[in-house]
């Protein structure tokens, strides 16, 4: 039995990554969607064998409660949609796959929880990097003390981009930039790893001035976070060098990195642990797994067997609440301190 998806715009992750990785699905498939082109419905569909009675514009897209086929949407729009296209999407009776990050600010975060909840369906964001082979194998060693305690993180995730008009360089589409965007990876993905909460955070944000790039938005943030049990993590994202996308745990007796940590594939672990007085280095191989697909199967097995998604709503409203408080940090050029949260938002 296999869960029928709605697309909710067709751009680069949505015809680049998302359509193929269904065809490594096995609990979800494509029977909808949605986009402001005709011509690309009319492309796409036919490409994947969706009925043309099935393509809606952007005008149509409520009227997706009358098509049984649909059980979930996939929300793959502009950041500042994320939230409109989410609650008429739940409105219409629909559980929502929402991409990070989950929106623009912590209160329209909160009105996605509370549509979701009020019509009675499911709500996962999209944070692919949890559902993802090498980066669980770091939380096991984490997890299972294999070299100790951790002590310290460094994490990086940059890449470069071209064009000032595209909607990731406006700041009310894309809430931000280098952050929100790439930084999030560095953000969540630690999160995930430790399953603790940072306690304050001290952020330093810059943007080339003349750049049209970044005249709304950061160019580069870099900022630390401090956890309960005394761990620090370096974070740095950058819209402007060569894409680098990786992280390092530090713990007592060894440590873990990862290259290509945050991409798409190519994940490679490398480890060094004091054995004694030796001190090793090996790779450890894990057999790649589509994560759009994994992610994807994992919602669809939250429907089917109506279980709680494992990175939901309040996953991704912790997210924009600590990037809300880097923002300050910056401004501020002072740490900022974190509300404790509830076991219910933080969902570890
Ligand atoms: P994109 O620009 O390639 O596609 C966006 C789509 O939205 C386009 O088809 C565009 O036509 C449509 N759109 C509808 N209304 C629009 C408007 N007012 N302005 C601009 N575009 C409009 O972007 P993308 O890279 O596919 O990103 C889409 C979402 O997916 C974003 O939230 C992004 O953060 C997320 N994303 C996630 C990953 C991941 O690895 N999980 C990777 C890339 C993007």
């Amino acid at each position: 039995q296999r869960v029928g998806y709605a697309l909710v715009g067709l751009g680069h992750l949505t015809l680049e990554e998302l359509l193929p990785a269904f065809g490594e699905c096995k609990k979800s498939k494509p029977v909808a969607l949605v986009s402001g082109s005709p011509e690309k419905l009319q492309k796409v569909s036919k490409q994947y064998g969706i009925k043309p009675e099935h393509c809606y514009s952007y005008q149509d897209y409520d009227k997706l409660k009358d098509n049984p086929e649909v059980q979930a949407i996939y929300i793959v729009l502009p950041n500042s949609m994320h939230a409109e296209y989410t609650i008429r999407g739940a409105q219409a009776g629909k559980h929502i796959l929402c991409e990070k990050p989950m929106a623009n600010s912590v209160q329209e975060c909160q009105a996605m929880i509370d549509a979701c909840q009020k019509a009675g369906r499911k709500l996962m964001i999209a944070y692919r990097i949890q559902y993802e082979a090498n980066n669980r194998m770091v939380r096991e060693l984490i997890r299972s003390k294999e070299y100790g305690d951790v002590k310290m993180i460094e994490a990086f995730n940059a890449q470069s981009s071209a064009n000032p008009k595209h909607w990731r360089h406006i700041k009310a589409l894309a809430g931000g930039g280098a952050l929100p965007d790439i930084g999030l990876y560095c953000l969540n993905t630690i999160r995930f790893l430790l399953g603790e909460e940072p306690t304050e955070v001290f952020g330093y944000q810059y943007s080339t001035p003349g750049n049209p790039l970044f005249e709304e938005v950061e160019e580069v943030m870099s900022w630390q976070m401090r956890f309960a049990n005394g761990i620090i993590a370096n974070c740095a994202t950058h819209y402007n060098t060569h894409e680098s996308r990786r992280y390092r745990v530090l713990a007592e007796k060894g440590w873990m990195n990862i290259e290509s940590a945050f991409a798409y594939q190519g994940q490679q672990i490398e480890t060094s642990h004091a054995d004694g007085k030796v001190v090793r280095k090996e790779n450890l191989n894990i057999m790649a797994k589509n994560q759009f697909a994994t992610e994807m199967d994992h919602f669809s097995e939250c429907i089917l067997e109506n279980k709680s998604p494992y990175t939901p709503g309040e996953e991704g409203m912790q997210d924009q609440r600590i990037m809300e408080a880097i923002y300050q940090s910056a401004k501020e050029g002072k740490p900022v301190k974190l509300p404790e949260v509830t076991k219910k938002d933080a969902f570890r």
